[in-house]
C-alpha cells in the first residue's frame, strides 16, 4: 500500500513509456537547438523553484541553505550552464584512426541518444541526483522518466511540480511511487536505466533490467576509506575530513566512511579532530544552523545503533524526536565493531590505526565492496601513488575529501560493487549516448585483398596483420 499523494497506476506507467517511445521516434529530441532550449527551460525552472526547493530540503533533511545551494540547486544550475557551453563540441562526430586493413577510408564516432531512459534517484541529494542525470539525458537527446525517493516527500512534491510544468510527459515524465510503482516501471522496456542508490537495490534493478537486456548505469555506495599517513599536513587534513564527513549529516555516498590513521600521529589527529568539530558545530551541535538531520526514523534508529558508547571520543548525543545525531568520532575501532559492518551513511566517524600501508590494504580487503571513493592524506608522492595503484575504488582525492565530485571534467562513478558506469560533464553526455562507429570506405579505388577468390592472397594478409 502506498501513502503517496499521486501514486502512478499501472496503465499510466505503460502509457508514459509508450508515448515517450513514440515521441523519441519523431526525432524531436535530437537537434542541438531543441536540447539547448530544453536545458534553458530546466535551468529557468530550477531558478524559479530554488527557494521552494531549499525549503523542502530543510523539511526533509534539515539541510542548511548553504549546503542546499552548494551541493544541490547551485550545483545543478552550474551543471546546466557548463553543459550548454560545451554541448556543440560534444555532439560533433569524433574522427578516429583507420587501420591498414580498412584503407583507403576514414573513421568516425557519431553520438546517438539511447532513447527512453529511466532515472531513479535516492533520498540524500534529491535535487542533484535527480537533475544531474536528467541534464545529461537531455544533452544527449533522450527522453526520460524520473522516479524520486519516497523518503523525501517535500522535495518530491516540488520536483513533480517543476517537471510537469516544464516538460510534456512524452518527453520528460515524473512518476511518483514506492516499491510497487518502481517494480511496475522496471517491468517496462527502457533503453537505459540510470540508478543511484544502495548496492542492495542496485542488484534488484540490474536483475529486472537483465530480463529485457536493458543497459544500466549504477551509482551505488560502499565504505570509503580515508587514509591519514604520518607525513600528512594534519591541520588541513582535519579541516577537510570534518567538512566531507559531516556535510548533510554524513548522508553522502562519497563521505569518508572511516579513517585509517598512522599510529604515530593518532593522538594528535584525534585531538585536532575534537577541536575542529567543536569549532565548526559548537559544544551543542544540535543548536548549530550548519548541521543537517537524519532523513527518517528508520535511518535514525539504524545509525544510532552503530554507536558504541565506550568508544565515543567526540559527540554521541542523539535525539529521536528531531532525528538529530551529533557529529561523532569513535576511537580505537576495529573491524569487529558493528560500525564497520555496513556503510554508515550518517555522522559517525570511526578511527582505526595502522602501522604500515599493508595494514591499510588488509582492512580495505576485508570489507565487502570496492569502495566508491578513497582519500589519501600524505605529502609523499610515492605513498599517494602506491595507494592509488593498490586499492580498488571508484575515484577520490589526494589531500582532500569528496571534492572530486565538484570537478565535472572527472568521470564520477564506482567500480565493482560500488557501481557500473560514470557521469558528469562530457562523461554524462557519453553515458546517455551510444557511440555509433562508422567506417567510410573510399570509392575512388578498390583493393581486392579481402574478396574471394582468395587464391594465394593469405601471404599478403599475413604481412599486413603482423
Ligand atoms: P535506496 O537504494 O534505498 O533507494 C534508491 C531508490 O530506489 C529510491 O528511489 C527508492 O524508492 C528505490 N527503491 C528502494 N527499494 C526498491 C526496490 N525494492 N525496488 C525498486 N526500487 C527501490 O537508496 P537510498 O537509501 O535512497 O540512498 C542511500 C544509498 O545510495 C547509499 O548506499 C548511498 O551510498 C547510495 N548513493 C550513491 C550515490 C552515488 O552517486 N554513487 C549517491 C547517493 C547515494
Amino acid at each position: 500500500m502506498t501513502n503517496l499523494p499521486h501514486p502512478s497506476s499501472e496503465q499510466e506507467i505503460i502509457d508514459i513509456v509508450a508515448n515517450q517511445r513514440k515521441f523519441f521516434k519523431t526525432g524531436a529530441t535530437k537537434s542541438y537547438e531543441s536540447r539547448i532550449e530544453n536545458l534553458s527551460k530546466l535551468k529557468a525552472a530550477l531558478i524559479h523553484y530554488e527557494a521552494e526547493l531549499h525549503e523542502a530540503l530543510k523539511q526533509d533533511l534539515g539541510k542548511p541553505e548553504f549546503e542546499a545551494y552548494l551541493s544541490e540547486t547551485g550545483f545543478t544550475q552550474h551543471d546546466i550552464s557548463s553543459t550548454m557551453k560545451r554541448l556543440k563540441s560534444w555532439m560533433k562526430p569524433k574522427r578516429t584512426l583507420t587501420s591498414l586493413l580498412t584503407q583507403p577510408g576514414s573513421s568516425k564516432l557519431y553520438y546517438a541518444p539511447l532513447g527512453v531512459n529511466l532515472i531513479i534517484a535516492p533520498y540524500n541529494y534529491p535535487i542533484n541526483l535527480t537533475f544531474s542525470p536528467l541534464v545529461a539525458a537531455i544533452a544527449a537527446g533522450n527522453t526520460a522518466v524520473i522516479k524520486t525517493s519516497e523518503m523525501t516527500p517535500n522535495c518530491s512534491a516540488i520536483i513533480r511540480k517543476l517537471i510537469t510544468e516544464t516538460f510534456p510527459p512524452e518527453y520528460i515524465a515524473y512518476v511518483e511511487g514506492e516499491i510497487p510503482e518502481t517494480t511496475l516501471l522496471l517491468q517496462q522496456k527502457f533503453d537505459h536505466i540510470f540508478f543511484t542508490g544502495s548496492p542492495q537495490v542496485g542488484s534488484i534493478i540490474m536483475s529486472a533490467a537483465a530480463k529485457q537486456l536493458t543497459p544500466v548505469t549504477l551509482e551505488l555506495g560502499g565504505k570509503s576509506p580515508c587514509i591519514v599517513h604520518k607525513d600528512a599536513k594534519l591541520d588541513i587534513a582535519v579541516k577537510r575530513i570534518v567538512n566531507g564527513k559531516f556535510l548533510n549529516a554524513g548522508q553522502t555516498c562519497i563521505a569518508p566512511d572511516y579513517v585509517l590513521v598512522h599510529e604515530s600521529i593518532k593522538e594528535a589527529f584525534l585531538a585536532k579532530l575534537k577541536a575542529r568539530i567543536i569549532y565548526v558545530y559548537g559544544e551543542e551541535a544540535s543548536q548549530s544552523p550548519d548541521f543537517a538531520r537524519i532523513v527518517n526514523d528508520n535511518h535514525f534508529q539504524r545509525i544510532s545503533g552503530l554507536i558504541d558508547a565506550d568508544k565515543v571520543w567526540v559527540g554521541g548525543q542523539t535525539d529521536a524526536a528531531t532525528h538529530f545525531i551529533a557529529p561523532t568520532v569513535l576511537r580505537d575501532v576495529t573491524l569487529e565493531d558493528k560500525v564497520m559492518s555496513e556503510e554508515i551513511f550518517g555522522p559517525l566517524l570511526p578511527v582505526l590505526e595502522y602501522k604500515q600501508l599493508s595494514d591499510v590494504y588488509a582492512v580495505v580487503d576485508q570489507l565487502p565492496q570496492h569502495p566508491l571513493a578513497c582519500y589519501i592524506y600524505s605529502e609523499s608522492v610515492e605513498v599517494q601513488q602506491e595507494i592509488i595503484g593498490t586499492v580498488q575504488f571508484g575515484g577520490g582525492c589526494i589531500n582532500d575529501c569528496i571534492m572530486h565530485i565538484a570537478n565535472h571534467y572527472l568521470p564520477f562513478g564506482g567500480v565493482g560493487e560500488s557501481g557500473i558506469g560514470a557521469y558528469h560533464g562530457i562523461h554524462g553526455f557519453e553515458c546517455f549516448s551510444h557511440k555509433k562507429a562508422i567506417l567510410k570506405s573510399a570509392t575512388f579505388m578498390d583493393i581486392p585483398l579481402v574478396y574471394a577468390p582468395y587464391k594465394d592472397k593469405i601471404k599478403f594478409l599475413r604481412k599486413l596483420l603482423k
